[in-house]
């Protein structure tokens, strides 16, 4: 007697009908003008998703970002299309004033939420609601070696209460590996100590796996990235690097930065979560204050 049914195959019927739609990841890029934003996205993505110079296309003259501006990119591996959003946001501070500056990329992140909750309660709604929202934000800080700004604090402070928000330690090739070390200590002391929530974040759900990945991510945060869109041959291989004149960081070895690691992080172990977690969590809570104070 053979008691198999068969439901078993219910993962293959899913990955059908995904491979099928294909998915939407959406990030947005926040941190000062010249932090490498644009640089670090084409590294991860490896293709030219947009220039470093801020130029979409090649006949408009180089200009800094001054509008908030979602750039959708379709992203094919072995299959699987993924809807990759690029959110690029203004110069961060600066301005003279940078009072409230983060309030216009709140606005954008709040911005998508809204219009997913409208088309979700609108009566003749789509089966499939196109996903805007925000599923990770990248935030880049100033490799100082001294301390986070009292603005990325602030700006930190907020952020976190509506989107994922993944740290990272920008043109860490401007530090030596003692000093990253260090700033990467007093930036966790930091964050633990405004009790700002970056992402990943412990779940009840946890199994002993997960608990393990998660140590490994708390770890390694902030990654201490360097980006590059140049190639160089080292011993017969070529390599995404920099040429400094002391040699070439291969920005792919895990011995000169923590590239290699974010990249894993984002694409490998934590795509799926992050979306996920952006629809439990943080839209939920948006939903759930919009619901208790209609006025939102
Ligand atoms: P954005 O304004 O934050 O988007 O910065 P860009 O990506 O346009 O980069 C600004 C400049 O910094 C460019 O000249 C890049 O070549 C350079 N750059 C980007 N990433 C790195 C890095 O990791 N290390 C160093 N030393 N320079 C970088
Ligand atoms: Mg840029």
């Amino acid at each position: 007697l053979n008691n198999y049914v068969g439901f078993d195959t219910v993962t293959r019927q899913i990955e059908r009908k995904f491979l099928k739609r294909g998915f939407n990841f959406n990030v947005i890029l926040v941190g000062e003008t010249g932090l490498g934003k644009s640089t670090m996205v084409n590294t991860i993505f490896s293709a030219h998703l947009i220039d470093s110079k801020g130029r979409k296309t090649a006949t408009e003259p180089s200009r800094k970002t001054v509008d908030i501006t979602p750039v959708t990119h379709l992203v094919e591996e072995n299959n699987v299309k993924m809807r990759l959003t690029i959110v690029d946001t203004p110069g961060y501070a600066d301005q003279v004033n940078n009072d409230q500056c983060w309030q216009p990329i709140i606005n954008y992140i709040t911005d998508q939420h809204r219009s997913y909750l409208e088309r979700e309660a609108s009566p003749s709604r789509d089966r499939l609601i196109p996903d805007t929202r925000v599923h990770c934000c990248l935030f880049f800080i100033s490799p100082s070696g001294h301390s986070l700004k009292p603005l990325d604090i602030e700006v930190l402070r907020h952020l976190t209460q509506v989107v994922n928000v993944v740290p990272v330690i920008a043109k860490a090739d401007s530090l030596t590996p003692e000093e990253r070390a260090a700033f990467k200590r007093r930036i966790k002391d930091e964050l633990a100590f405004h009790r700002i929530n970056v992402y990943p974040y412990a779940s009840d759900e946890d199994d002993a796996a997960d608990k393990a990945l998660l140590q490994t991510v708390k770890d390694l945060t902030p990654f201490s990235v360097v980006g590059s869109e140049q190639t160089f041959e080292v011993n017969g291989q070529t390599v995404r690097g920099r040429r400094h004149r002391w040699g070439i960081i291969n920005v792919e070895d895990e011995t000169h930065c923590d590239f290699i690691h974010l990249r894993d992080f984002l694409t490998r172990t934590h795509l799926h979560d992050l979306v996920e977690t952006t629809a439990h969590m943080h839209y939920e809570t948006f939903r759930y204050q919009c619901m208790s104070s209609p006025a939102n």
